[in-house]
């Protein structure tokens, strides 16, 4: 199998020496730098599989690395490193495509960990997209692309992020099922602790993007006191 590539973007020297050292025990093949600027020239360059993105960096902010790198809408599947105190970040990163944070101080373990739950996640969402090669589903006015992963709404394109669309095609394959959190969880195949924090922003996000009227959803219903399904065709 090839290898997979990871960017680390953070500025403190010591934090990437020992994430590297880390990530390349897993076997990946790792390239960090600690500018924006750097992170956008290796994001071009090296097509990373993951990013692991810090927030403050030496020319800006790691969000800034999100909004210019196309990270949002099928882009690099990433992972924030945020300071406890900035929950802010934390909720702009999630809407602007990152897939995951970890709180500062964090074991690197736990992000080794992160690393290897979200591989996971990618690795199922592949596999669905090949079973369903060239078909497209269509809800009422929401059509997904499998072969290409493409979301569309009234006929204009939703920028899903990867894990958004993973948990939209599940609830597509699936019309009308009730779907607890844990079901959830378990079907997308996570470590269930790690994807829980963020399932209640992925699903709100993916409202935004697809529903006319996201406080008032027409298709991610909620089943109250059991979790969520989608409407029928
Ligand atoms: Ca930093």
């Amino acid at each position: 199998m090839e290898r997979k590539r990871i960017l680390i973007v953070e500025d403190e020297p010591q934090i990437v020496e020992v994430l590297q050292a880390y990530l390349e025990r897993e076997g990946l093949i790792v390239e960090s730098t600690g500018s924006v600027a750097g992170a956008l020239d290796a994001v071009a360059r090296l097509r990373p599989d993951m990013m692991i993105l810090d927030i403050t960096l030496e020319d800006g902010s790691g969000l800034d690395v999100l909004r210019q790198s196309g990270a949002n809408g099928g882009g690099i599947p990433s992972i924030m490193l945020t300071a406890r105190a900035e929950e802010s970040d934390r909720i702009v990163g999630l809407e602007l495509g990152a897939d995951d944070y970890i709180t500062k101080p964090f074991s690197p373990r736990e992000l080794v960990a992160r690393v290897r739950a979200l591989f996971r996640r990618l690795g199922e969402r592949t596999g669905t997209a090949a079973q369903h090669a060239t078909r497209k589903t269509r809800v009422a006015e929401l059509e997904i692309d499998h072969e290409f992963h493409e979301v569309q709404i009234s006929g204009k394109p939703a920028n899903l992020t990867a894990t958004e669309f993973r948990i939209l095609t599940l609830l597509v394959e699936n019309p009308g099922e009730v779907f607890t959190r844990s079901h959830l969880l378990d079907r997308l195949n996570d470590d269930g602790d790690i994807f829980e924090r963020t399932l209640d922003r992925h699903i709100n996000n993916l409202r935004k993007k697809i529903e006319p009227d996201p406080h008032n959803p027409q298709y991610v219903l909620t089943v109250y006191g059991v979790g969520y399904k989608m409407r029928r065709p």
